[in-house]
């Protein structure tokens, strides 16, 4: 129910009116008796947000539209984010192989100058919407000038070709985003004191209770909302900032890591703005003892998954070793604020590997070790990192027989 402003409100020929309270629930309705029409001329109510009535909104989204179908476009920005715009198909003509190239204005995307500002989208991956009911989609596309180049950002093109010719390697990938969720002041997390801080850090890691657990209900939410999508989440958990959480997507094969996850965003920021929640992904949303946000990318080869596959990922580690500058330069803006040494990360200066070690660039898990085959983790990537940029690159070092760097297993400590 939207209220324009005072005027309108007095207008109303009802008894009562229902508020929706937009900064704590902004799904749940309270009922207050109208005030005489001076005292709500005193205050009027601005109407800042459209809040929403699960119910009467309900009413219009449950609407049939048989033979139909709501596409919404997604596409990447020019800082990495996801935007979309939506275009009604003919349900027949709704598959990949049949969905139209589209375009958009790119000027108003810091992607094109404002005399030639289309930028063409192609789609390139479908997902069912969560956000609409029945058969309406979400289209991933990728972004060219009229002349069919791909923009700069479009880093997904460059991945591609660093994946081609290589399909019997299979590469899988296992992403793990986290983010943290601050109220619209974009000052305070969830659950923290406004202008102060919460408890050290230690009961909030996985933790259950109304003293230590806060914004669970977005991120059941975006679980559900994923799966629904067809999204390869494998699961989530609370982490050890407060108001900071992490899902895993994953293991994909090749582009499809980076496409889901970008999806995957998505979907979060759509949730978050159902609850009125504020989601950043910045590596290190909190100075100080707090712990930062990472994209840890658990990687294997066909090669790592079999039998003595562990050969094949001690080669691997490094390979990676030999390159870190150009991969730590490669995985994300502000990125250098988490890597510090400390909250389970590697300083950003040194390249280590351990078994079990969070304190090291790449991890081999325990069970890895125990197996002798599996996967590695590279802990180094942001929480903001370019999936596509990441994917491939961890690809193509390995892939191409680099050289390897001369190091012993670390022994550094957990800090
Ligand atoms: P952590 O113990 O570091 O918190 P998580 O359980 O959060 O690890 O995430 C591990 C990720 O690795 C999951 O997404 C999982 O699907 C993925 N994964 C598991 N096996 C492989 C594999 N062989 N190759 C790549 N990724 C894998
Ligand atoms: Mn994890
Ligand atoms: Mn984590
Ligand atoms: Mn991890």
């Amino acid at each position: 129910m939207l209220f324009r402003s005072a005027d309108s409100l007095c207008r109303l020929p009802v008894s009562f009116t229902m508020l929706a309270l937009a900064s704590s629930a902004p799904l749940s309705l309270v009922v207050q008796r109208a005030m005489p029409a001076t005292a709500r001329l005193a205050t009027p109510r601005m109407a800042e947000f459209v809040e929403t009535d699960a119910a009467v909104l309900d009413r219009y989204m449950n609407l049939p539209h048989p033979g139909q179908v709501q596409a919404e476009y997604l596409w990447i920005d020019a800082k990495g984010e996801v935007r979309s715009k939506c275009r009604t198909v003919d349900a027949k003509k709704a598959s990949l192989d049949q969905l139209p190239s589209w375009n958009y204005d790119g000027s108003s995307c810091d992607q094109a100058p404002g005399e030639d500002s289309e930028v063409i989208i192609k789609p390139r991956a479908v997902y069912k919407d969560p956000f609409r009911p029945g058969d309406n989609i979400l289209v991933l596309t990728d972004t060219y000038t009229p002349a069919g180049e791909a923009l700069p950002t479009n880093t997904r093109t460059a991945a591609t070709e660093r994946f081609a010719g290589r399909e019997d390697e299979v590469p899988w990938f296992g992403i793990e985003q986290e983010y943290t969720l601050f109220n619209l002041d974009k000052v305070t997390p969830l659950g923290w004191p406004q202008g102060g801080f919460p408890g050290a850090q230690g009961p909030y890691y996985c933790g259950a209770g109304a003293d230590r657990s806060f914004g669970r209900s977005i991120s059941e939410a975006h679980y559900k909302a994923c799966l629904y999508a067809g999204i390869a989440i494998s699961g989530t958990n609370a982490e050890v900032m407060p108001g900071q959480w992490e899902y895993q997507v994953g293991p994909c094969v090749g582009i499809a890591a980076a496409d889901e996850l970008m999806v995957s965003r998505y979907i979060l920021q759509r949730v978050c703005e159902d609850f009125g929640v504020y989601c950043t992904f910045d590596p290190k949303p909190i100075d100080g003892d707090w712990n930062g946000a990472g994209c840890h990318t658990n990687f294997s080869t066909e090669k790592m998954r079999k039998a003595g596959g562990r050969a094949a990922i001690d080669t691997a580690i490094r390979q990676l070793g030999a390159r870190h500058s150009a991969h730590i330069a490669a995985y994300g803006e502000g990125n250098e604020r988490r890597l510090t040494g400390k909250h389970e990360t590697a300083d950003m200066n040194t390249f280590s590997y351990g078994v079990a070690n969070r304190g090291c660039s790449i991890r081999i898990p325990r069970s890895v070790e125990a197996d002798g085959c599996g996967y590695l983790e590279d802990r180094r990537p942001s929480s903001n990192m370019d999936p596509y940029v990441v994917t491939s690159m961890i690809f193509e070092t390995i892939a191409e027989g680099n050289e390897e760097l001369d190091i012993q297993e670390s022994s550094v400590a957990l800090a």
